[in-house]
């Protein structure tokens, strides 16, 4: 997201009360104004909490928080929903790559919304986990940037969360996060992924990951946070021009623009692939890494194998 104002208006009148809109919706087609963007954003984030069973009575949920916009609203709705919640409690993770010029940035802000809204908050980095920072371990290999940095983040959440006695870790993957994943794992040809990547498929090793806000789409959560002064303005991760994410993501954005309903399609193709798949073929592959005992599907895990090919 650039600096642009992500409420966009738009003709016409609240749907629901007649108030001025901030927003056109899709699916169904509707304007909705601050307060009906906010209670619909909330509401449809809470029933796909509820239809999914993702929080149970003393969950302990640790939120991957990064302090961008997609986390930073899924901590504003569970923090909203925690009271109307038997026993359970919220621990935000914010992971620190070590990237220059940006992450100490996004850790300010962190850390200004988990003090403003009276959330525990733990910080991880790469440095305690791997003895480096992203930055000097990319060295002369900055195009592989973001596949080892997903492979160190995933691994520094699981850590912190487990050492947080955290019992499912909360990510702020969005709809059109998850269409994008879909086509990316379509892309590399990597079909274990792509049925691995749902909220149903938690194995039984790791701890939980849980994805509230995977059917809101990104400008909904963009707005939703605008109008509440919410939205954080901060600078891009300099990687991000060597992620096969960012053209994925500018290309499925111009088609759902043309045909709306694009991204919706792609996940609903995903789960009919899902039902196709025999599920415990993928799960029966599973071990434990050599080196380090994680759950992998080879002989060492992805950290493993990655700490060998940089020799730590
Ligand atoms: Fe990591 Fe890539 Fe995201 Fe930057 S853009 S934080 S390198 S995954
Ligand atoms: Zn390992």
């Amino acid at each position: 997201m650039g600096s642009c104002n992500p409420v966009t208006g738009g003709a016409g009148r609240c749907t629901i009360c007649g108030a001025p809109p901030v927003i056109r919706m899709r699916e169904p087609d509707r304007h909705l104004c601050a307060a009906h963007l906010i209670e619909d954003v909330e509401g449809r984030a809470l029933r796909t909490i509820s239809e999914r069973e993702l929080v149970k009575p003393h969950d302990r949920i640790a939120v991957a928080f990064s302090g961008g916009k997609d986390s930073t609203a899924l901590l504003v709705i569970l923090s909203r929903l925690l009271p109307s919640w038997d026993g359970v409690s919220l621990v935000a993770i914010t992971v620190d790559e070590g990237i220059a010029g940006y992450r100490d940035d996004t850790i300010r802000a962190a850390e200004g919304v988990t003090k403003k809204l009276g959330i525990e908050h733990v910080c991880v980095s790469f440095a305690d986990l791997i003895g480096e920072n992203l930055d000097t371990l990319l060295a002369g290999r900055e195009t592989q940037a973001c596949s080892v940095c997903g492979i160190l983040r995933r691994k520094a959440l699981s850590v912190a969360a487990h050492q947080a006695g955290a019992t499912k870790i909360a990510t702020g993957h969005n709809l059109d996060d998850e269409a994008q994943s879909v086509l990316m794992n379509t892309l590399r040809g990597d079909l274990p992924r792509l049925v691995r990547t749902s909220d149903a498929d938690s194995l039984d090793c790791f701890i939980p990951r849980i994805k509230p806000l995977a059917d809101i789409a990104e400008k909904e959560i963009a707005a939703y946070l605008f109008v509440q002064d919410l939205f954080p303005f901060l600078p891009e991760c300099p990687y991000t021009r060597y992620a096969l994410r960012r053209e994925v993501r500018s290309m499925l954005s111009s088609l759902e623009q043309k045909h709306p309903g694009t991204m919706r399609n792609l996940i609903r193709s995903k789960r009919a692939i899902e039902k196709q798949v025999d599920r415990r073929e993928i799960s029966e592959s599973l071990r434990r890494c050599r080196q380090c005992g994680d759950p992998c599907s080879g002989e060492l895990c992805q950290v493993c194998m990655l700490r060998k090919s940089l020799g730590k």
